[in-house]
């Protein structure tokens, strides 16, 4: 309701008519709108009107403080993060006065009704009483889907703006949370790079270059990762703010507002099967409530728009997805893209940026009216989520999740502290204890089922989430007729599988003495005995390790890494891998190099008073090799895959604190390679390595190999290693495995080769026709699989006997003979391969016993092939050592004269 001095401000003519000449073309009106004409526009601003211009972040950002300058009682601005390139992440609140003023109350409360522990009902029913509902709209988190952040200016200017009844209500019951740019690193890529190209008359043609972006596109961020697969396992820091601000305010909506292809309409919820199982029924319902409003207010501006198609609700680490696990109801919205100011579509009509913008104000509009005129049942299923979560969880199979973490201490901190960022309660045992008949040390981590985030941790930490069988059986179908599947993202993600940690379920509730897990992802290491006279050891047991010998190797230490287990006389059995460094290898300032080294990397050094080994290489041994500073290469630009070479790069930067020079293959072709120990060749995106480096790059590389480099190949960059005349690894890829009799490929010249002798089939013979020959094989969507590994290598020191893998896509590689290298991770038999989720049993079957990891000595150098990605979105944490022994411990086995 508004005052009686506000109505008499409207009668005074002073504001703007219907409809507003805010963007190009009016935005649609919502009843009985009147705009105020002194809240500021785009054009007051930033000098241009909305829609006209695709808005810089710099400029999205200035207008959003000029508006929470001006009208502080009713727009908070609250700063949650930073990208990677240093830009401020951020969004607004907008409110009734009366709400923004007693916005932290209104904050906390929502946190009492997520805490239903020490929320009681009685309790609950008092807060919900006076509290608004609340709707967060997250935008472009892909940064070339340009409608939505301009969109969210549009609807902070409405909101303020209007003096309307319909927009005076939504704001009295309804806490707005706007998130204008979610990835503002990728949109100033994409928009710099625009406009860089565009002509006199912006092109709406497809074919033009404005249309097509030059590799890596805007929708990444700075390390070029899909932030909307990335809300599960939190490895950039744009994520890692939001979840923590969303568990700050817990929206009831959450709207994740993106763009899909130019030729689409608008996609908004419900979602397309298959749903995970742990969203609830009572879940599905609101979005039922949001899909049907929209619809509605779609319909009277004669907007077309689809749902339940394409966008499903299965993988839990979308945008739209995680908030679902903590209680709200997210969904994403999905405007047809411009992909510039405009587009022609196949239809031959023309989609503009501004079409966007008014699309998706619209779907914003209409989505606060459902959560303002429901704002007391949300409130309540919220409430009621929480509370049925504790109790499911209480009751659950599983009441405790153990882990015994007798190994990989990095690991499990990484683990444990991204777990509590999701709002998941870890207990570290500080005493030994045992529960359902198995016995744990101290050390060992707890988490109770009975936690509000029930089902959140149900689908992060079991081991299986099972796909509903009536759509994996259409799945079946499409794929008997060579049709595409409609699975639209990888099946599988367990954290503990992914981070290979062992972890065990008990059926009863664990008794346990403790400290709750903090956020902190590195524990601070340390020196112990750091007066020892010899010097010191450090196992060999995780990516803490690994960090500090990058880190100590760029400091100048002296080190030895062992390529055999030993055991030291103090009794300790050390790892293949372990380090040691002697103090007579080193300068005076040794301790204090290491003190801070241990701080930073988190890695515990052992002190020693003798070099003295009661079992394997001492530290003379020709088994024990002394580690050389690495530079490290990798092939940057198209054609490798955005996604891998990005991953891999983050690992290597940010993980493991190794930097990378990026080079594109125009300069790899030709250039001097011999400054750099590593070359990675990221998986390709499709396109061919052949025929970018051409002969004279590959000769490159391989005469750089043989004299002492480590070519190390990810994925499907493995084909670059088998192809030319004499390969540099002796391996094949495979054809689909089939039983169909083979080709004909007998080529005698007096045979036709589109005639062949004639045939009477029956039944039988006819569906054998119809095999396919010489097929790849058929597509993974993306399952876990277990993996074998080879411990007695180098290559593979700080793993343990078995791994786990994401497995994408159709490549399987032939094992290499043991002449021409060794398999050091190879994929187990086809009735253990599959960990976790979905795979096609002929895939399933054809895949066991295939590598992995190949390692191939050639000339001074070698090849190192992983035939999966082990970087994969950064999430496959056990696999980083792997990656970590390649490029740290290869060059200190590469036979180079230095
Ligand atoms: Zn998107």
């Amino acid at each position: 309701m508004r005052s009686n001095i506000r109505r008499t401000f409207i009668l005074s003519a002073i504001f703007a008519a219907l409809g507003s000449s805010f963007t190009v073309s009016a935005l649609p009106e919502f009843p009985g709108s009147q705009y105020n004409n002194s809240v500021p526009d785009t054009q007051q601003v930033l000098g241009y009107k909305l829609g006209s211009r695709i808005s810089e972040p710099a400029a999205i950002r200035q207008y959003f403080m000029t508006l929470a300058a001006q009208y502080p009682q009713q727009l908070k601005l609250v700063p949650y993060g930073e990208s990677w390139q240093g830009r401020q992440l951020f969004y607004v609140v907008i409110g009734s006065a009366q709400n923004i003023a007693r916005l932290d109350q209104l904050e906390q409360n929502m946190r009492r009704l997520a805490d239903p522990v020490n929320t009681s009902e009685a309790d609950a029913k008092a807060l919900i009483a006076q509290q608004p509902a609340s709707v967060w709209i997250a935008n472009t988190l892909h940064g070339n889907e340009l409608s939505p952040a301009e969109s969210s200016m549009a609807l902070a200017w409405h909101l303020l703006a209007d003096q309307s009844e319909f927009t005076a209500n939504i704001l009295a019951n309804t806490l707005v949370y706007i998130d204008p740019l979610q990835n503002p690193d990728g949109h100033h890529r994409f928009v710099s790079r625009y406009y860089a190209t565009a002509g006199m008359e912006h092109s709406d043609d497809r074919l033009s270059a404005e249309q097509n972006e030059p590799w890596p596109n805007g929708r990444s961020n700075h390390y070029l990762f899909d932030m909307n697969r990335d809300w599960i396992s939190l490895t950039q820091p744009e994520n890692r703010g939001r979840v923590k601000a969303l568990q700050r305010v817990y929206p009831l909506l959450f709207v994740d507002s993106h763009e899909m292809g130019g030729d689409m309409t608008y996609y908004f919820s419900p979602e397309a099967e298959p749903y995970n199982p742990h969203i609830q029924q009572a879940q599905r319902e609101v979005l039922n409530w949001v899909g049907q409003n929209n619809a509605k207010w779609f319909d009277r501006f004669g907007y077309h728009y689809f749902t339940r198609e394409i966008f499903d609700a299965f993988y839990p680490g979308y945008g739209a997805s995680w908030p679902l696990y903590q209680g709200s109801i997210a969904m994403t919205y999905e405007m047809a893209s411009a992909r510039g100011h405009h587009y022609r579509r196949s239809d031959g009509t023309v989609v503009t940026f501004a079409d966007g913008i008014q699309r998706n104000f619209v779907a914003f509009m209409a989505t606060l009216e459902t959560a303002s005129q429901r704002a007391k049942p949300l409130l309540q299923r919220f409430y009621q989520y929480r509370k049925d979560a504790v109790a499911q969880g209480r009751k659950a199979k599983t009441r405790s999740y153990i882990f015994p973490a007798s190994r990989d201490k990095a690991g499990h901190q990484r683990l444990t502290a991204l777990l509590t960022e999701q709002g998941i309660k870890v207990t570290q045992a500080t005493k030994a204890f045992s529960a359902c008949g198995t016995d744990y040390q101290l050390g060992a981590y707890v988490i109770d089922s009975a936690q509000s985030t029930y089902h959140l941790l149900r689908t992060l930490l079991d081991s299986d989430v099972p796909m509903d069988q009536p759509f994996i059986k259409q799945q079946e179908a499409l794929r008997a007729n060579n049709l595409p599947d409609q699975i639209y993202d990888v099946t599988a993600w367990s954290l503990p599988l992914m981070f290979n940690l062992e972890m065990n379920e008990c059926s009863r509730s664990v008794n346990v003495e403790g400290v709750t897990v903090t956020e902190q992802r590195i524990l601070p290491g340390s020196l112990t005995r750091p007066d020892a006279s010899y010097g010191f050891i450090l196992p060999w047991d995780g990516m803490d390790a690994a960090r500090f010998a990058a880190e100590a190797l760029k400091a100048g230490v002296v080190m030895r890494s062992s390529d055999l287990p030993f055991t030291h006389q103090n009794g300790t059995r050390y790892p293949s891998g372990s380090l040691i460094i002697a103090r007579a290898d080193n300068n005076a300032e040794l301790n204090q190099t290491l003190e801070k080294l241990a701080a930073l990397s988190g890695a515990v050094l052992q002190g020693v008073d003798s070099s003295w080994h009661t079992d394997g290489p001492n530290a003379g041994s020709a088994n024990m090799v002394r580690l050389q500073p690495v530079k490290v290469a990798m092939l940057w630009d198209e054609p490798a895959s955005s996604l891998s070479a990005g991953s891999a790069r983050f690992v290597l930067e940010r993980e493991l604190g190794q930097p990378v020079t990026a080079i594109r293959p125009a300069q790899l072709k030709q250039a001097d390679l011999s400054r750099y120990q590593v070359l990675v060749l990221p998986a390709s995106a499709g396109g061919s390595y052949q025929q970018a480096l051409g002969e004279a790059g590959y000769n490159n590389i391989r005469h750089w190999t043989e004299r002492g480099g480590v070519l190390i190949t990810l994925g499907n960059a493995t084909n670059f290693a088998l192809s030319g005349e004499t390969p540099l690894l002796a391996s094949k890829r495979e054809y689909k495995a089939t039983d169909a009799p083979a080709a004909d490929t007998k080529d005698s010249k007096d045979k036709q080769k589109d005639q062949v002798a004639g045939t009477v089939l029956n039944t039988e013979q006819y569906q054998q026709m119809l095999k396919a020959k010489q097929a790849r094989p058929d597509w993974v969507p993306g399952f876990l699989a277990k993996a074998e590994v080879d411990q007695s290598h180098w290559l593979t020191a700080g793993l343990p006997a078995s791994a786990t893998t994401v497995y994408v896509g159709n490549e399987i590689y032939q094992p290499l003979a043991i002449n021409h290298g060794r398999n050091l991770l190879k994929f187990a038999g086809a009735d253990e391969v599959k960990a976790s989720g979905f795979v096609w049993q002929d895939n399933q079957q054809q895949i066991a016993h295939k590598p992995l990891l190949m390692w191939a000595p050639q000339g001074d150098g070698m090849v190192i092939s992983f035939t999966q990605e082990p970087n994969y979105r950064a999430y496959v944490n056990g696999l980083h050592i792997a990656l970590a022994n390649a490029v740290l411990l290869a060059p200190a086995h590469s036979g180079a004269v230095r």
